[in-house]
């Protein structure tokens, strides 16, 4: 693959031109890791980079488009020694018999200038934010944080508008990308392509941390399948995503991976203020539709924390699709969602309430009352160390930690082991 790179009085454009035939397709590097074709050769942001180091410019490549890399990479400018050590470590990966696995070659970079310093790092902390309860909870931790959002393109996104807001408070930058429509099927390439646009930003604005907004669901719970235990290899060694980052001293990681969606929404509970702006759909013209089972999760554990059920109609929730996410009860929604369901029953309109009373009958369930608004201190090995007392100071001004006799609760969570229980 060659990529090449141009800047003008108001965008930047990073091409990628496939050398092969093969080179046009891929798989996400996502789980299911559907098939993708590399629909749209060329990458835009809104925002005329003044400087980018030649590694960095190398990593937004990478990361936006390594399901279609193969084997030889030619980076827009020379890189570093360094990171093409890294890189060197890297394979493509491919379907084999079914399974997402790695391939036999490692990647090999045809352009590196042994004289060339690797990216020293800044010194500033940002948020990749996309305006739902996650990152804004990050926000609300870190006031200071550079807050970036990456808008799609010629697509309605009402986030626009609370950054409009948030640039009273904070240094905020709003960009406009298509790469969600790199692929077809149009999304990220790779998970670590949230960071894209502060990847760009990240030597104009002396940025050397990247805080994401994952929770204790995503990053602990498997979405609420089953715990994993996600510090167990430790800050340094946990895929190659983040060692690709931290070769460049721009680290990446979320300060809020110990902490529930209900311990977040306890957090936005006291910024009051961000409770009515909040976006964690965009069906209905870049806005929540508050139709969807993603509008009901929100909607739910929300409402349960500030305990205002009258604003939202459940009604609307009446319908098929959302009938048979909740049949699939316990297995689907994840602890916070069935805490707070269980805990608004006297709330809910009958047809919603019986769901709730449903979920009574499983004793995980009602453990939750035990540990959902602590923080998992485990978690803290997840971030860069200097970083952890600060993290560790900042969660504790809103939630208790959860003493480490009682992380078992979180350790075990299952939800099949809910009905073994029950057995
Ligand atoms: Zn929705």
């Amino acid at each position: 693959m060659i990529f090449t790179y141009r800047v003008t009085t108001h965008q930047t454009y990073i091409e990628a031109i496939p050398e092969l035939e093969e080179e046009k397709y891929g798989f996400r590097a996502e789980a299911p890791y559907p098939k993708i074709t590399l629909n749209n050769h060329r990458l835009i942001f809104n925002y005329p980079v003044k400087n980018i180091h030649p590694d960095l410019l190398a990593l937004l490549c990478l990361i936006t488009f390594y399901p279609f890399c193969k084997h030889w990479i030619t980076f827009p400018k020379f890189i570093s020694t360094h990171f093409n050590q890294t890189i060197n470590q890297l394979k493509p990966y491919g379907m084999v018999q079914g399974k997402y696995v790695p391939l036999s070659q490692y990647f090999q970079v045809r352009n590196v200038d042994s004289q060339l310093k690797p990216y020293s790092g800044g010194k500033q902390k940002c948020v990749a934010y996309g305006g739902g309860i996650d990152s804004t909870a990050v926000i609300c931790l870190f006031p200071d944080a550079i807050i970036i959002h990456e808008k799609c393109i010629n697509q309605p996104d009402r986030t626009q508008n609370i950054m409009q807001d948030l640039s009273s408070t904070h240094q905020v930058l709003c960009i406009e990308s298509n790469n969600k429509l790199i692929a077809k099927p149009r999304g990220w390439c790779t998970w670590a392509s949230c960071a894209s646009t502060s990847v760009l930003v990240a030597t104009d604005y002396d940025i050397g941390y990247i805080m994401l907004g994952s929770s204790l669901g995503s990053v602990y719970l498997n979405n609420g399948r089953s715990y994993y235990p996600a510090h167990q290899r430790g800050y340094e060694n946990q895929n190659q995503w983040f060692r690709l980052f931290q070769a460049l001293n721009l680290h990446i990681f979320s300060p809020i991976a110990g902490i529930s969606e209900i311990g977040l929404t306890k957090i936005l509970k006291c910024h009051s203020k961000y409770i009515d702006k909040l976006i964690y759909c965009i069906l209905k013209e870049g806005d929540n539709c508050h139709q969807c089972w993603k509008c009901l999760r929100r909607d739910l554990i929300l409402t349960y924390v500030v305990r205002n059920y009258q604003k939202v109609n459940w009604d609307q929730y009446h319908q098929k699709k959302i009938l048979k996410h909740l049949q699939a009860l316990p297995n689907e929604g994840g602890p916070s969602l069935q805490h707070a369901l269980v805990h608004s029953i006297p709330y809910l309109p009958n047809w919603l309430r019986s769901w709730g009373y449903y979920l009574t009958l499983f004793p995980l369930v009602l453990q939750t009352d035990l540990w959902i608004t602590r923080y998992y201190q485990k978690a803290l090995d997840l971030v860069p160390p200097e970083f952890r007392p600060k993290i560790k100071e900042q969660i504790e001004y809103y939630l208790l930690p959860l003493p480490k006799d009682q992380e078992y609760l979180i350790e075990t969570w299952h939800p099949n082991k809910t009905i073994t229980t029950m057995d």
